[in-house]
């Protein structure tokens, strides 16, 4: 492959993968993006201008050393490439695939405030972590020599098996309770496949096994055990459940509208090939309804794309403030406008009625305590739309852990999600942390991989604290 010469964005166009006409991306699950061929891969990395302080990866949660393995790649060095995103990340084609980039390192890309159009790192990630598995290139788990010690984690999500896999290097026995009966958490059965294929999951969770890490399904902390109970059987637990809470719409009716993840983790489930008894009776699948998402997040265009591949008569998405001031990322609302999504910004729903909603008109107010511009209603601006389905993707809470674990002295906030230290990552327990969603609320994949390697960092100094003190004892 020819080497190609750094710095080149004035000369060559920005250029991501092509996605697929939205015409045959509405018929089925599969990822929208193709991937780089090698060429473009090195010469899209060819665009970077190599700075001497990248703002990529300041912005980047996970620091990944962007530049360098941008050269590698335009280079044709795809392995040391990808080794080098590797080492400070636990799932980097996860992340390329479904990072907003436009909010971490590509929105952070001096050629981007130039004018040129970012450097395409996501699609670039994507590209040498797929190309490394394709080529045996991803090495089994580095385990460590056995340290007799063993960690329990509560919660298979990316923050938790980033945690494992960390611990399971230090040579730790490493046990991951998750009350599913898959691991992956969010990214099995709450993304949808378009945004990533539950294969490239899959293999993660493959790889992790593998190497040792013992995973027990079905089994719910709060039902199959205490919190306290997992602490006698471990030396150091992880808490790493997420946030499952669904913010309730308060309006009349609102006990017709399906909650936002009952109806992914449906559809998810159905692309697994399982049977989903509320999927086939109709109650979950919107094949041949008019439906209504009330929401503006990522969580809800998730639904509404996914509506339009189950086959609806029509999609709408109601959002009580505008397209400039909605919290999903502009690139996701983009690509359901291409399928077909309705949106009607600056609506609120009043009362879900059989086969409507009826909704108020908004305005933008003056800006609230947050500095966001608080949406107002507009007199005389009410209307209907016709609705079989509605389904509210307004965000989660936490779950009220310590009544759930039967751990009253476990230490929350205000808003429930669990107090963890600043420095050691420790709950008020001793000897249980907490990382990812359940400590920061809802936030990013990105993020609960950089909080399952902090916290797996702190739980190692923690766990060979412990081990002296106890041989000094003996
Ligand atoms: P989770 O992924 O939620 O995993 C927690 C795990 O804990 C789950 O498997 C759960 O079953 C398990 N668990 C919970 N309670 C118990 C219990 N009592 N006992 C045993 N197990 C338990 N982020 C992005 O970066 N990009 C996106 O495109 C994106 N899209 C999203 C789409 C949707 C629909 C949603 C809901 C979120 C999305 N996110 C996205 C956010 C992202 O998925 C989360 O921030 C991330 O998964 C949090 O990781 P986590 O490990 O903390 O928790
Ligand atoms: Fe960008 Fe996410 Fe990759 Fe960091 S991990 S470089 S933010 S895509
Ligand atoms: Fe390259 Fe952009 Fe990062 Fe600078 S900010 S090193 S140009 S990717």
């Amino acid at each position: 492959m020819a080497i190609e010469p750094m710095l080149q964005f004035v000369l060559r166009e920005q250029a991501y993968p092509a996605k697929r006409a939205p015409g045959d991306r509405a018929d089925d699950f599969a990822e929208i993006a193709a991937r780089y061929a090698a060429p473009d891969a090195a010469e899209q990395s060819g665009r970077c201008s190599q700075c001497g302080v990248p703002y990529c990866t300041v912005h980047c949660p996970l620091h990944q050393h962007i530049p360098d393995w941008l050269r590698l790649t335009a280079e044709g060095r795809l392995r040391e490439a990808y080794e080098l995103s590797n080492a400070t990340s636990t799932m980097p084609e996860i992340c390329g695939r479904i990072c907003p980039q436009d909010r971490l390192c590509e929105g952070n890309c001096v050629i981007e405030f130039s004018g040129h159009g970012a450097v395409t790192i996501g699609s670039v990630e994507k590209f040498i972590t797929d190309k490394a598995w394709e080529e045996g290139w991803v090495e089994p788990v580095a385990v460590g020599p056995a340290r007799g010690q063993s960690v329990g984690i509560i919660g298979a999500g990316p923050a938790g098996l980033t945690a494992a896999e960390y611990l399971r290097n230090h040579g730790y026995a490493v046990h991951v309770y998750d009350r599913h009966d898959r691991a992956g958490g969010l990214l099995t059965y709450g993304i949808p496949g378009f945004k990533l294929e539950k294969p490239v999951v899959m293999r993660r969770v493959e790889r992790l096994r593998d190497g040792g890490i013992v995973f027990h399904h079905g089994f719910a902390v709060g039902e199959d055990a205490t919190l306290d109970e997992l602490r006698q059987r471990h030396d150091a637990v992880l808490i790493a459940t997420g946030v499952y809470k669904a913010r309730h719409v308060d309006v009349p009716g609102a006990e017709r509208a399906v909650a936002a993840l009952d109806y992914l983790t449906a559809s998810n489930r159905k692309s697994f090939g399982d049977a989903v008894p509320a999927f086939d009776d109709g109650s979950l699948s919107a094949e041949g309804k008019h439906v209504v998402v009330i929401g503006g997040g990522d969580t809800a265009m998730d639904c509404v794309r996914t509506a339009v591949r189950q086959g609806a008569a029509s999609v709408k998405c109601l959002y009580r403030r505008d397209r400039a001031n909605m919290p999903g990322s502009q690139r996701e609302v983009t690509n359901a406008e291409e399928e077909g999504v309705d949106f009607v910004w600056l609506s609120a729903p009043v009362e879900v009625c059989e086969g409507e909603v009826s909704l108020r008109r908004m305005r933008l107010g003056v800006p609230d305590a947050s500095g966001r511009r608080a949406p107002e209603p507009e007199p005389g601006g009410d209307a209907t739309v016709r609705a079989d389905m509605v389904i509210k993707a307004l965000g989660f809470d936490a779950e009220d852990l310590p009544t759930l674990f039967g751990a009253p002295e476990l230490g929350v906030t205000r808003w429930g999600t669990v107090l963890a230290d600043g420095k050691t990552l420790m709950t008020s327990l001793d000897g249980v942390f907490a990382a990812g969603d359940i400590v920061r609320g809802a936030s990013l994949v990105v993020w609960a991989v950089r909080d399952g390697r902090d916290v797996s960092a702190n739980m190692h100094k923690w766990l060979k604290a412990r081990a002296a003190n106890t041989k000094v004892a003996a």
